[in-house]
């Protein structure tokens, strides 16, 4: 028997052999959903227990094989797919799809980490109760794969990140133990921060196989509005406003340009947009705990109060659900359009909210400078100070030739700037092998090394996901 065939057989044992894919077209588990990395796996496995996924882990610890654990294959750092050296296994959950249990006085819900998103917020919602995070993937992301990477999304403002929506984890280590930290405790004090340490991980300190949720009441009423903004800063006025008259009652605050939202009327004509064309378009978004009519009061009082300051040039307010859903479906619809438009230099940044309008109008003009005809997407979550910072090539240059052209003299631009204002070159898509060059640049020395530390003491021999973060070789 070959090398090979040893781990294959080991795997089939482990999963059964109808859960080992080797042959046949597997480039749904290959390739990513950006179409930038073309990997091959020696096998792709799936798992339908925790116990499963320890034995595959200590299969491939017994012939030395590296793993790359995935989840709905959105991410979009290039972290979830095998390389191209055809010697990694691919360890899909996407079989551990059950929902354990809901503890509704507890406020929380344990699951397994291959649970479709949209599937654990339908599940929570069955109970009237609210899992908040969301993001124009959930139909295919994994909570799995959201913890792993941290994912942000559209209601971070109001409840966090992943990180913070995330009571306890259960874990398969590299050497293949199972760490049981389901805990559905708001307050555990007993020393260092274990689930901390694998949220926001990337596959590369351990397999994460079950999660204890947050959840929330639903609100009695969710209302959206867009409105039309003459400039970034009016935008960042805007937030403010409604913070202070909607208070946490604010749980969404999207930014998106005018090209960015061109984009979408180009690729997508059927989608209605309810505004004409304006700089910056913003979408709001209040959940109120008594009702519509309150919720729709206090919405369109803010409103006429940013008129009245200028902040805001014309707004609409949804009507119905079907109305709020369009326009949250303008808003996700933007990553799409783009992709139809044609590969792009993508930014994933934050800055301190109030350095934002600065960040915008200096790098946009740098980049003006550099390339002239730059085509700029810029859209996201304002809220956060996080914004989807995105470089097009000039109309008529080839989308490949300007990435492989100017990918290096754009990102330090709009790195540089970033840097400048304090900010973070990945909000929340994460590292992977997309920005791992770029964090050695840009990470202290220290934290580096602190970083280097953990992966040692929790992966010694470099099984998991190599490569993705930090280099290891
Ligand atoms: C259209 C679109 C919109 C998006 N919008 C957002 C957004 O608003 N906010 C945001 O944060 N992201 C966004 N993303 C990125 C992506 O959806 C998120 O990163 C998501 O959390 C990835 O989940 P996944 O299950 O697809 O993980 P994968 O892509 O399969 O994996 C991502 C990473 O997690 C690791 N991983 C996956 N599962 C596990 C596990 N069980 N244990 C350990 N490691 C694991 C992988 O090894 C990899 O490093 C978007 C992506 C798309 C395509």
């Amino acid at each position: 028997m070959s090398l090979n065939g040893g781990l294959v057989w080991a795997l089939t044992q482990a999963v059964g052999p109808a859960h080992v894919l080797t042959d046949g077209d597997l480039s749904a588990f290959e390739v990513d959903w950006r179409k930038r990395w073309f990997g091959k796996a020696l096998a792709v496995v799936r798992p339908g227990s925790t116990a499963e996924v320890a034995a595959v882990v200590q299969a491939c610890k017994a012939h030395g094989t590296c793993l790359v654990p995935q989840g709905g294959n959105t991410g979009l750092v290039g972290a979830s797919g095998p390389d191209a050296s055809g010697t990694q296994v691919v360890l899909s959950l996407g079989r551990m799809n059950r929902v354990r249990g809901i503890d509704a006085a507890n406020l929380t819900m344990t699951v397994d980490a291959g649970c479709v998103l949209q599937a654990v917020q339908e599940a929570a919602a069955a109970q009237g109760l609210l899992f908040p995070l969301s993001l124009a993937a959930e139909g295919s992301c994994t909570i799995g794969g959201n913890l792993a990477t941290n994912a942000g999304g559209t209601q971070v403002l109001r409840f966090g990140n992943a990180r913070e929506l995330c009571l306890g984890l259960e874990v398969v280590t590299a050497d293949g133990d199972v760490w049981d930290g389901l805990s559905g405790l708001r307050k555990d004090n007993t020393g260092y921060d274990l689930r901390d340490l694998f949220i926001g991980s990337e596959g590369t300190l351990g397999i994460i196989t079950g999660a204890t949720l947050k959840l929330y009441p639903q609100p009695a009423a969710v209302t959206t509005a867009l409105a039309a903004v003459p400039s970034m800063g009016s935008a960042v006025g805007l937030l403010q406003l409604a913070q202070a008259r909607l208070g946490p009652g604010l749980t969404g605050f999207e930014v998106m340009g005018e090209f960015a939202l061109g984009l979408v009327r180009k690729h997508f004509p059927q989608l209605p947009q309810p505004l004409p064309p304006a700089p910056w378009t913003v979408l709001l978004e209040q959940s109120d705990c008594e009702s519509a009519e309150h919720a729709t009061a206090l919405f369109e009082a803010l409103l006429e109060a940013a008129l009245e300051r200028g902040l805001i040039t014309d707004a609409a307010v949804a009507a119905s659900t079907q109305q709020s859903n369009n326009l949250w479906h303008l808003r996700e619809s933007i990553p799409l359009a783009q992709s139809l438009e044609g590969l792009n230099i993508k930014h994933d940044i934050s800055v301190p909210v109030s350095k934002i309008p600065a960040f915008v109008a200096a790098t946009d003009a740098a980049l003006e400078r550099a390339f002239p005809g730059v085509r700029l997407v810029d859209f996201g979550h304002l809220g956060d100070g996080n914004l989807h910072y995105n470089v097009q090539a000039p109309m008529g240059q080839a989308a490949a030739d300007f990435l492989r052209d100017c990918e290096k003299a754009v990102n330090a631009i709009v790195y540089d700037a970033v840097c400048a204002q304090g900010g973070s070159i990945s909000a929340e898509h994460g590292i992977g092998m997309l920005k791992r060059d770029e964090l050695v640049k840009r990470k202290s020395p220290v934290a580096l090394q602190m970083m280097r530390a953990i992966k040692q003491a929790l992966d010694p021999a470099g099984r998991l996901n190599p490569g993705r973060v930090l280099q290891t070789d």
